[in-house]
């Protein structure tokens, strides 16, 4: 076979097309609080915008996904479960699957391998205490990794769904991944927090529903995941959440996409196609090393 043969069909269940998964990284205020973590500010504004998700964004998109009959996965940083200690119980109670997503929404570049993991272990004791359920997935805050996170995720025998190798489940550095995506991501097209730090305005709904439904087909077509990742305090907001229920009932209409929760693809995966695009994640050496660099 050479690179550029044609890619296999996936082998998505029960002869299906592709697959559609909805996730939600339960932000809330965690960000703000990393972000200020070493002076807090007085300011109101930022704390009260994301505390909407909680508020009314996770409600709103529970019972969006409860009348499309579709369970999704939600990745809640261990400050947000513990600041709304009804959130992981009631999501799991509604069939849904929640995952990790760092304790305090610690960025990876700002903390050491030992912080990562000592926070990763803290996050997961909380969820036993709040579910009785260890869980099976970790999202990275802000979808960045290093070689030691992946490892630990490893030792924990957790998959992770924070990179984009690949647009269907494979394994890096032998921990099942399932991918995301940014162009199917809320935050790049409609987060704004004003005080002009904001790149420009937020999309209207209009562009991002063309966007989405063109991302669907386009996964029927080629046979991928599309991996749609709202936040609470984002897609929550009234017009978004009515633009994610004229979607969804796209979704739902097509009998050839199979809609699943990340850890039922990650479960699929290890059990259907486990050696299919095993990678190794490695980093290239630096061009200063490089021979074309040293006769320059
Ligand atoms: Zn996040």
């Amino acid at each position: 076979m050479t690179a550029l043969s044609p890619v296999p069909a996936y082998p998505w269940p029960q002869g299906k097309a592709s697959a559609f998964c909805f996730s939600v990284d339960v932000d809330a205020h965690a960000p703000w609080l990393w972000a200020n973590r070493a002076d807090m500010p007085r300011l109101l504004g930022h704390h009260e915008q994301r505390s909407f998700g909680p508020r009314i964004g996770m409600p709103r998109i529970a019972a969006l996904l409860a009348a499309h009959g579709i369970k999704g996965s939600f990745f809640v940083p261990a400050i947000v479960a513990e600041t709304h200690p009804w959130m992981l119980p009631a999501l799991v109670d509604a069939g849904h699957e929640v995952g990790l997503h760092g304790y305090f929404h610690e960025l990876v570049a700002q903390v050491s391998d030992d912080q990562f993991t000592h926070f990763l272990e803290g996050a997961i004791g909380l969820f036993q205490a709040q579910t009785g359920q260890t869980p099976r997935g970790f999202r990275s805050p802000a979808w960045e990794m290093t070689p030691h996170m992946l490892a630990e995720c490893r030792r924990l025998d957790l998959y992770d769904s924070s990179l984009m190798g690949l647009e269907t489940p494979h394994s890096v550095n032998g921990v099942t991944q399932i991918p995301v995506s940014w162009s199917t991501d809320d935050a790049i097209f409609f987060k704004f927090l004003g005080g002009g730090g904001d790149m420009g305005p937020p999309l209207g709904t209009d562009a991002v529903y063309r966007a989405w439904t063109e991302e669907l087909q386009a996964s029927r077509r080629y046979g991928t995941l599309m991996m749609l990742t709202v936040h609470d305090w984002i897609s929550g907001k009234a017009v978004r959440a009515q633009m994610l229920d004229k979607l969804l009932g796209h979704v739902t209409a097509s009998p050839d996409i199979w809609i699943a929760t990340a850890g039922e693809l990650a479960a699929h995966h290890r059990a259907h196609a486990p050696e299919r695009d095993a990678l190794t994640a490695s980093l290239p050496e630096s061009p200063l090393e490089h021979p074309a660099w040293k006769d320059a």
